[in-house]
Order: structure tokens, then C-alpha cells, then sequence
């Protein structure tokens, strides 16, 4: 086919994918590939229509078929896109000195596609990194074309794939584009789940309250541990466990060794008698350790709510994040502030109230 046949066979192609699809026909797919194999199978039709019926072609797409189905592609989205910059590079015209891609040097190549011009012609690139596709910064299908390769090349981050990009396509603020893609992808999302954040709430009153020693109790168990009675030979490991108690008032803390034939009520009357001891530190605390917890150490900042049929991943220590449940939010049990930090979560098999610093909302969600 002569280069002019060419020029002209692919301004017919553009002009059958401009006059029949719209920018909200490619919206309707999830993905790039099936895109490409729609639009290649279609060009087939057209192209069949004006041949003879033997030589029409029927069997599965070729490699030709889905390169030219790409390039109608771009072609349209360029057109959507940089309609101003098409109508003066396509008719061999200079773009004005104010316009934005001026520093990218933009040029209309033999398909009728605006490629970078850039500063690497003399490179020992291959010509199409050289002269990369020119890419919108927010469209459906660029997003496609960016998930596209994010699959490919096994859930790659940011930076290693806008240098695979960079091989083909130049999309405007590249980074952005593809930022926001990667943070939408839920298996990357499952292996760096964020949780869910509430301001910290107001503490109760047991805690920041004048009471008597270990009146309120925090109580913890740490172990098993092993541990001898004596050094030497003949000496017996014998388990046991620690028990943590903690006051809640003056967050005074107390480990006691518990056997695990030991009777637990005598463990917790040893505890009251020390804690006793401390009581006159009870000025000292109000006045220097109370005026501490005014400050919230950690979830400062006011999040919104989450809405009633958003989707969760339920986090479970004992197993790895790619393992932890997804869970629909069904009900919220508000504190005396408003805030919501309880939540009820159905799973496919259960229902559970979880607090919400256990949930990663899923990125879909916002
Ligand atoms: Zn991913």
C-alpha cells in the first residue's frame, strides 16, 4: 500500500470511529484489551463490507488488526481531547508559542497521531520512544490503558510504571494519572490496607476522675512464659503467666507472676495492697501527668463518616492482609460526640461490630 493509500485508508478508518462512537461508549469498559478486540472487530466489519465475500476475513483477530484498532483508538481520544492542536499540526501549521505543549514539540506522524517531538532524535531508541503517543491526563480510556499495563507488569507501583509507559505513551502529569489509578487498585489496596481513622475521643471518666486506688482496674494476662525456681542441675522449667494490672486512674502498673495452679483472688489482693502505697503520689499525678492527656496523641483530624453500604476490610491479626474479610457496613453506634467508632460489619457468613480502627474502607468507596 502506497503511503498516500495509507494516509487515506486511515482517514476513513478515523472518520467511521468518530462518526459512530462517543466518548461514552469506551466509558461502558473495564478494560483496555477488550476495548481494543470491540473496536478491531469492528474495523474488520467495515473493511469486510467493501470486499468480495471470498476475501473477507474471518478468523481470529491478528496482531495488525489489533495495532490499527489501538491507533484508531488514540486517534480518537486525541481528537477529543486536543481538537485545537489536531485542526493546526494536521493541516502542517506551527502551534501558537502560548500554548501548552509547545515544550513538548508535538508532531502529526504518518497515521495521522500526535507523538512527542522531544529532544531524543538522534537516540538509539526505538522510533515510538522516541516519539511517544500523546495522552490526556484524565480520560476513561487512559486510565484503561494505564490499569492495562499495571496488570501486566504484576501490580507495579508509580515509578516503574511511568517508565514502561514512557516506552509507548506521554501522558500529561503522568504521575497524577497514574497515582490515582494505582490507589483505586484493590489487590494493591489489600496489601497496604489503610484504616479507618476517628478523632480520639473524650476520655472516660474513670480515667481523668479522683477515685481510690485500683477502684478501676485494667487487668491483662501476658504468656505462657517458662520459668526455674532455682540455677543449676536438676531444676524444673515450671509455666507461668504475668498478670498486668493497671489502674486506671493513675495508669500505676503492677506484673505479678501467676502459676497456673495459683489462685487468682490471691494474686489480686496483693495488688491491692501495694497499689495502696501509692496513694499519696495522687496529687503529683493530677497536677502533672493529667494535664498530659489533654493533648490526642493520634487521630486528630475529623474524617467523614462511613456511609451504610460501604465496603470494608475487616482486619484479623492472626492472618495476613491479601487473607482479612470484606465486609459491608451496616450500622454505626455513635459516641456521646457524635462520632462514630463502632461500627456493625456483615461478612458473607457473619455479622460483627468492629471498631472502626479495625476497617480499611475499600478505595471504591469515595
Ligand atoms: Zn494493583
Amino acid at each position: 500500500m502506497s503511503a498516500e493509500a495509507k494516509r487515506t485508508s486511515n482517514l476513513i478508518m478515523l472518520t467511521v470511529v468518530n462518526a459512530t462512537f462517543k466518548a461514552e461508549f469506551f466509558e461502558k469498559f473495564s478494560s483496555f484489551n477488550k476495548l481494543k478486540r470491540v473496536i478491531a472487530y469492528y474495523l474488520r466489519f467495515v473493511k469486510n463490507c467493501s470486499l468480495a465475500a471470498r476475501k473477507r476475513r474471518k478468523s481470529f483477530l491478528t496482531t495488525a488488526e489489533l495495532n490499527e484498532a489501538e491507533k484508531a483508538i488514540v486517534k480518537f481520544i486525541q481528537h477529543d481531547h486536543f481538537s485545537m492542536e489536531v485542526s493546526y499540526l494536521s493541516a502542517g501549521k506551527q502551534l501558537p508559542s502560548s500554548n501548552k505543549l509547545i515544550p513538548l514539540t508535538p508532531f502529526y506522524d504518518d497515521f495521522g497521531i500526535i507523538r512527542v517531538g522531544g529532544r531524543l532524535k538522534n537516540s538509539i531508541l526505538p522510533e515510538s520512544q522516541k516519539h511517544p503517543i500523546l495522552l490526556p491526563k484524565t480520560n476513561h480510556v487512559v486510565n484503561l490503558i494505564i490499569t492495562d499495563y499495571h496488570l501486566k507488569l504484576l501490580h507495579a507501583g508509580p515509578q516503574l510504571l511511568q517508565a514502561a509507559l514512557r516506552e509507548k505513551f506521554w501522558i500529561i502529569s503522568a504521575r497524577d494519572a497514574i497515582r490515582r489509578v494505582v490507589r483505586r487498585c484493590i489487590p494493591c489496596f489489600r496489601n497496604r490496607p489503610k484504616f479507618s481513622e476517628k478523632i480520639m475521643g473524650d476520655l472516660p471518666e474513670s480515667r481523668v476522675c479522683p477515685s481510690f486506688v485500683s477502684q478501676r482496674t485494667g487487668l491483662d494476662f501476658a504468656g505462657p512464659f517458662l520459668i526455674r525456681s532455682s540455677k543449676g542441675r536438676g531444676s524444673r522449667n515450671t509455666k507461668c503467666y504475668i498478670c498486668v494490672f493497671v489502674c486506671l486512674a493513675k495508669k500505676a502498673v503492677h506484673l505479678e507472676v501467676l502459676f497456673h495452679n495459683q489462685r487468682f483472688q490471691t494474686t489480686f489482693d496483693r495488688w491491692r495492697l501495694l497499689t495502696r502505697m501509692t496513694e499519696h503520689f495522687w496529687k503529683r499525678w493530677s497536677s502533672e501527668y493529667l494535664t498530659l492527656l489533654q493533648s490526642r496523641s493520634k487521630w486528630r483530624i475529623v474524617q467523614k463518616n462511613l456511609d451504610i453500604g460501604d465496603l470494608v476490610l475487616i482486619k484479623h491479626d492472626n492472618s495476613p492482609p491479601l487473607q482479612w474479610k470484606l465486609g459491608k457496613f451496616m450500622e454505626t453506634f455513635p459516641g456521646k460526640d457524635g462520632k462514630v467508632r463502632v461500627v456493625k460489619v456483615k461478612t458473607q457468613t457473619s455479622e460483627h461490630v468492629r471498631p472502626i480502627a479495625k476497617l480499611c474502607p475499600l478505595p471504591i468507596n469515595t
